[in-house]
């Protein structure tokens, strides 16, 4: 009997202690599978002056210009892959000294969770505080951390990432930061060494000042690559990355999506273009297999400038460029649907972009967009300009050969170029073609004049005039040159995207994602 109880007694602790030890590991495994070990891939994309007016226009010259089949079942709208992501919030953009945004203070709210004033990367409104990004609490966790943009690197929405300066003028100190981050890949535009000031530049070209540059990279332990053959050719083995694109505009920018596709002058040939979603990608190759997972912000930054310049065609180009980055994302997300977040906003709208003109009433006709073929940029630098040098002295009035450029380049007819009054311009819209060309040709728009302020803004009258028209031809309409403080979509999708859900201040979106990454932004410890 004793020996028998004995035996019941040890099987009874053996069970226990076996059910308690299967409990234990269970437990364990589970934490283990679900939060702690697995990588956690975020996507942060920031469409700069982009709200939800940019991205609507887009969707609809999308299914305007969509192949018959699309047409003909009436379709108007053609989705965007980022606006059929499952989760929608909404951001409020003001600045801390300024309602009206612009990108330093709204990239410092979107990086840091913290509002700052207009002009300051990254710091408190006092200027003497830095805040800490996610791009920094992501990096100081273990993570790999990629920038992407389609304008400079040392611009403001990704210095925010990465810089703390006072001001986002500050090109050298925040081209400094950069070199000392420890990211693990830069791509996209350049760097503005046309703004160096220090000794170490002085009387350089801006040509050899890249090769400074390059050299002090290659010194801070970076791959640096300048061509298509070298960025084709980097893997994960190079360890940390500057990658710029082969060829750049003259504010060391990506060209314009519009140029790239069109443009046939010297080094602007496709294959040497690399697309925002190719960049997206490169960096999605280089850093996948970190323990620690990534996290990537990719900026569309152009779209901004194109919506300064109240150049609809551009922006919506800009805008599927893009797009196809989010793309790029959303395909790794289906790979690794459990551990990836992928976030989509804005910095803030640009232009007071309206999908509606006063002159067209009830309707629109979008399709009339893709007469545009050049960019406004490269219309001003190139026929415009050899336009100016074969026509000395100037002309009062628009002569033929001007009037065959206008209809070249955008299609609107003002001189009986074609049989057909389709494309006709009318005589209002001739006179303030005349008006601008005026002002163009003789250099007299200085926004001296209240009128010319309002007209041109700081543009060129002539090639402001040419897309205002043929914006408002298809039902597009700007009320300003700058930014406007219109509400922005947050689209989001993945891990722990329901929290971005709801109508927020532009902090929240830093600080949410802050959350999911379990790391700390802004100010640490003292809110
Ligand atoms: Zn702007």
């Amino acid at each position: 009997m004793k020996i028998r109880s004995c035996h019941i007694k040890f099987a009874f602790f053996a069970v226990a202690i076996g059910f308690i030890f299967t409990f234990v590991s269970c437990a364990i495994h589970q934490k283990s599978s679900a939060n702690t070990k697995s990588p956690l891939y975020v996507f942060f994309f920031i469409g700069d002056g982009m709200a939800s007016a940019q991205i609507h226009a887009t969707e609809a010259y999308l299914a305007a210009t969509a192949e018959d089949e699309a047409k003909a079942e009436g379709i108007k709208v053609s989705r965007l892959t980022m606006s059929g992501l499952p989760v929608l919030g909404m951001q409020t953009s003001n600045a801390n000294n300024r309602f009206i945004t612009g990108s330093a203070a709204a990239g410092t709210a979107l990086a840091c969770g913290e509002k700052t004033n207009i002009g300051v990367i990254a710091m408190r409104p006092d200027t003497t505080t830095p805040s800490t990004s996610l791009a920094e609490a992501a990096k100081a966790k273990g993570m790999k951390v990629g920038i992407v943009t389609s304008v400079s690197l040392d611009h403001a929405t990704p210095a925010v990432f990465y810089a703390h300066t006072e001001s986002r003028k500050n090109y050298e100190k925040i081209g400094e930061f950069l070199l000392k981050s420890n990211f693990d890949y830069f791509a996209g535009g350049g760097f503005r060494v046309d703004k160096y000031k220090s000794d170490a530049y002085a009387g350089l070209t801006n040509e050899e000042r890249y090769t400074v540059v390059a050299s002090r990279a290659k010194a801070n332990g970076f791959t640096y690559t300048d061509t298509r053959t070298e960025f084709d050719a980097l893997s994960e083995k190079q360890g940390h990355v500057i990658a710029i694109h082969p060829t750049l505009d003259v504010y060391d920018a990506i060209p314009y999506a519009l140029n790239r596709r069109t443009g046939d002058t010297a080094g602007k040939t496709d294959e040497n273009f690399i697309t925002l979603a190719e960049f997206t990608q490169k960096g999605i190759d280089l850093m996948e297999k970190s323990d620690n997972g990534f996290f990537m912000m990719v900026e569309g930054g152009k779209i901004d400038w194109a919506c300064h310049a109240n150049d609809a065609r551009t922006a919506i180009e800009e805008i599927i460029a893009f797009d196809e980055a989010v793309g790029v994302a959303v395909d790794f997300a289906k790979e690794h649907p459990e551990r990836t977040l992928i976030v989509v906003t804005g910095d803030h709208e640009c232009g007071g972009l309206a999908l509606g003109f006063a002159g067209m009433g009830y309707e629109t006709d979008f399709e009339k967009l893709s007469a545009q073929t050049i960019a406004y940029d490269d219309f001003f630098s190139q026929p415009l300009s050899a336009y100016k040098k074969r026509n000395t002295p100037a002309p009062d009035d628009i002569n033929a050969d001007m009037w065959q450029i206008i209809f070249e380049n955008y299609k609107m007819d003002g001189h009986r170029i074609t049989a057909t009054k389709e494309d006709d311009l009318t005589e209002y819209e001739i006179e303030l073609l005349e008006d601008a060309f005026d002002k163009s040709i003789t250099g007299t728009n200085k926004n001296a004049e209240e009128k010319n302020a309002l007209l041109y803004g700081r543009n060129d009258p002539l090639t402001v005039t040419l897309t205002h028209l043929l914006n408002r031809k298809s039902g597009l309409s700007w009320t300003s040159f700058s930014h406007t403080a219109m509400p922005v979509p947050v689209f989001a999708m993945g891990y722990r995207s329901e929290l971005f859900d709801g109508y927020y201040d532009n902090t929240e979106v830093a600080r949410k994602m802050a959350e999911v990454m379990n790391v700390s932004v802004g100010r640490i410890g003292k809110p």
